[in-house]
């Protein structure tokens, strides 16, 4: 053959089963709970006496991802860790994951391998099995489905509903960065669009970048949690904006909420994006979305505990009338907290 080139490998010159095995031939097993993982009819799991938690999430081409600018590698780690993050919002131990993925025939094994690379990643960095999937060919592109199962003792988890008045409001990390990270890749494609020959310009964006292209969750905090001795009252990952979560927590706790807008953390490159984009801080921070950050209620007297614990910060109180919704300005006002989510942006 003349051509020299290292050729992509053709979806159909290796078939769905050849596809599978190769994804899946250097798996190997780290969980108890996992008594039969890929291979089978179905996976076989044993949780004894613990209890189980099982979540679900889809990432569609074009509606969660747009392929311009996410590097496969990050786009597997990112599927994995989003569903990695509502296990650890129950209060579980992440034991497992199910990947399915449907496959336009634009796609090469490489490129899927590429993805696979980053999905094994995210298995290995927060220690759970991969048992299995489903792979399916598709007309429009790629969509990723993750469903990941966790542990919990009985009775242990902790739901979005058992926020009680007077307990303190608290976050991990900081919230707005994801989007604002967004936002630069949402510049940059549309520089590149116009100009294909530009080089995008992503320096001083690192941080914003990394949040966005590849999240992590806060298996440190659960941990630090249950060293300390704290079980929150009730607890939620940010996936859709502070604003919108908290409303969820208080909605199904029957309670109301304040919340204090200087308490609220934001990094300062964040910052730096939202002055450049001209968006307001607070707001970019309250609805910004995809931070897979931990927002929980403790007991007021769990305060000097949770000190202890690095990258939580408490900023607001639960309260009784469930119509008081309220984020205190800096100055002398306060505002009702309003779920716009993260699309609150789009025109
Ligand atoms: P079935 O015909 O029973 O659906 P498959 O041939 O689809 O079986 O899958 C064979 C095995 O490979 C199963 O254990 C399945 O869970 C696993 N599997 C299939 N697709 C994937 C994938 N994309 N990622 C991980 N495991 C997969
Ligand atoms: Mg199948």
């Amino acid at each position: 053959m003349s051509n020299e080139k290292k050729e992509l490998t053709q979806l159909a010159d290796i078939g769905e089963f050849g596809l599978i095995e190769k994804l899946t031939k250097d798996i190997s097993i780290k969980n108890k709970s996992t008594v039969k993982g890929i291979g089978d009819d179905a996976a076989v799991l044993d949780y004894d006496q613990k209890e189980m938690v099982v979540t679900t999430d889809f990432l569609i081409e074009g509606v969660h991802f747009d392929m311009v600018y996410t590097p496969l590698k990050h786009l597997g780690y990112k599927a994995v860790t989003v569903n990695i993050s509502d296990v650890y919002a129950m209060n579980a131990i992440p034991k497992q994951v199910t990947v399915s993925i449907a496959l336009s025939n634009r796609f090469s094994l490489e490129a899927i391998e590429t993805l696979y690379e980053g999905i094994k990643m995210a298995c290995e960095h927060y220690n759970v099995d991969l048992i299995g999937g489903d792979t399916v060919s598709s007309v429009t592109g790629l969509t990723i489905s993750v469903t990941a199962l966790g542990e919990v003792e009985k009775g242990k988890a902790v739901l979005r509903s058992t926020a009680k008045p007077g307990n303190l409001v608290c976050v991990t990390g900081d919230l707005g960065a994801a989007y604002a990270g967004l936002q630069i890749l949402k510049r940059e494609k549309e520089v590149y669009l116009v100009n294909p020959n530009s080089q995008p310009d992503m320096s001083g964006y690192d941080y914003v970048l990394e949040r966005q292209l590849k999240p992590e969750c806060r298996k440190d905090v659960i941990e630090g949690l249950k060293k300390n001795g704290i079980v929150p009252t009730a607890m939620i990952d940010i996936s859709d904006g502070l604003s919108s979560e908290i409303l969820h927590i208080c909605k199904q706790s029957g309670t109301g909420v304040k919340l204090f807008e200087d308490k609220i953390p934001v990094d300062v490159q964040t910052m730096m994006v939202a002055e450049e984009l001209n968006l307001d801080t607070t707001l970019l921070a309250m609805n910004g979305g995809e931070d897979y950050e931990l927002l929980f209620t403790i007991a007021a007297s769990d305060e000097n505990k949770i000190n202890e614990i690095e990258g939580v910060s408490v900023i607001g109180e639960i309260l009784e009338d469930k119509k008081e919704l309220k984020l205190y300005g800096r100055g002398e006002g306060s505002t009702t907290i309003q779920a716009q989510g993260w699309n609150a942006y789009k025109k």
